[in-house]
C-alpha cells in the first residue's frame, strides 16, 4: 500500500534556532498521533540540517535536504553532495521543485544526473514538476508534466522507483494562493500514475506516492488529499508553522 505523505519545503526560510525551534514542535505535536501510514517530512535549509535532522531522530519526523549537487565533492562552489548529506544523516532530498529550474536553471538533464546521484547513494528523492500557467492555458499541461517525467526518471531501472515519491506541483499555484482544484490534481495525477504504468508497470504505478503541491492549508488539504491519486502534499508557506503543519499531517 502507497504511504501518505506530508513534506514541508521550509526554503530559504528559518535560521538555525527558528528550524530547532520548528521541529521541536511539530515532533512534540505529533508524538500522541496515530498517523497511520503516514510520513512526515520537513526539509530545512543546508545550515540547520545536521542539527534539524539531529533532533527528528526517534521523533515521527523525518528530514530531507532541499537540492544536491550531482557529483561527490570538487570544485563547485556553493553546492553540496549526496555523500555529504548522508554524512548528517539525511537519505531525502527535493529534487527539481520549480524555484530551482526557473532561478538556478536546473535542466531536465542535470536533474537525472542529480536523481543517478542520490539514488546511487541509496536516498529518496522527492521528484517535482508541473506546468506554468501558459501551458495549461494553452492545454499543454499534460504533456509539460510527461516530458518532465521522463527526461527525469524514465531511465532508472523499475527497482529505483521504492525511492522515488512524485511532486505534482503547478507552478501557477505555487505561493500565489491560488490551487488546483481537488478535481484538477485528481485529473493529472490520474495521468501520472498511467504514464508511469504504460512505461514500467501496474505494481510501480500503484506503489508510489504522489503528492501535490500549490497553496495546500489546513482549510483545503482535507478535500485535495482526499482523491483516490492524491498521495499527499509538499506544502510551502503553511509548513512554516508547526500547528498548520501538524493539522495537514492528520488531514488524511
Ligand atoms: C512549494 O514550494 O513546494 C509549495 C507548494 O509552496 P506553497 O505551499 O507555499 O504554495
Amino acid at each position: 500500500m502507497r504511504k501518505q505523505i506530508v513534506a514541508g519545503n521550509w526554503k530559504m526560510n528559518n535560521d538555525l534556532e527558528a528550524s530547532k525551534s520548528l521541529v521541536k514542535k511539530i515532533a512534540k505535536g505529533l508524538k500522541k498521533e496515530k498517523l497511520k501510514n503516514t510520513r512526515v517530512i520537513v526539509a530545512p535549509t543546508f545550515v540547520s540540517l545536521a542539527k534539524v535532522a539531529n533532533k527528528a531522530k526517534g521523533t515521527k519526523v523525518e528530514v530531507a535536504a532541499q537540492n544536491m549537487h550531482f557529483e561527490k565533492s570538487g570544485a563547485f562552489t556553493g553546492e553540496v553532495s549526496a555523500e555529504m548529506l548522508k554524512s548528517v544523516g539525511v537519505k531525502i532530498v527535493i529534487l527539481g521543485h520549480s524555484e530551482r529550474r526557473e532561478y538556478f536553471g536546473e535542466t531536465d538533464a542535470m536533474l537525472a544526473k542529480k536523481v543517478d546521484a542520490a539514488l546511487a547513494n541509496k536516498m529518496e528523492i522527492i521528484f517535482c514538476f508541473g506546468e506554468v500557467l501558459e501551458d495549461r492555458k494553452s492545454n499543454k499541461h499534460f504533456d509539460i508534466v510527461e516530458s518532465q517525467i521522463r527526461n527525469g526518471l524514465f531511465h532508472l531501472e523499475a527497482s529505483a522507483w521504492d525511492s522515488i515519491i512524485l511532486a505534482y506541483e503547478p507552478v501557477w499555484a505555487i505561493g500565489t494562493g491560488e490551487t488546483a482544484s481537488p478535481d484538477q490534481a485528481q485529473e493529472m495525477h490520474a495521468f501520472i500514475r498511467k504514464i508511469v504504468a504504460d512505461e514500467f508497470n501496474d505494481d510501480i504505478a500503484e506503489n508510489v506516492s504522489i503528492l501535490y503541491g500549490g497553496s495546500v492549508n489546513p482549510g483545503n488539504a482535507k478535500e485535495i488529499f482526499s482523491k483516490e491519486d492524491v498521495d499527499g502534499g509538499l506544502i510551502g508557506g503553511a509548513a512554516l508553522n508547526a500547528e498548520n503543519f501538524i493539522t495537514l499531517a492528520k488531514s488524511f
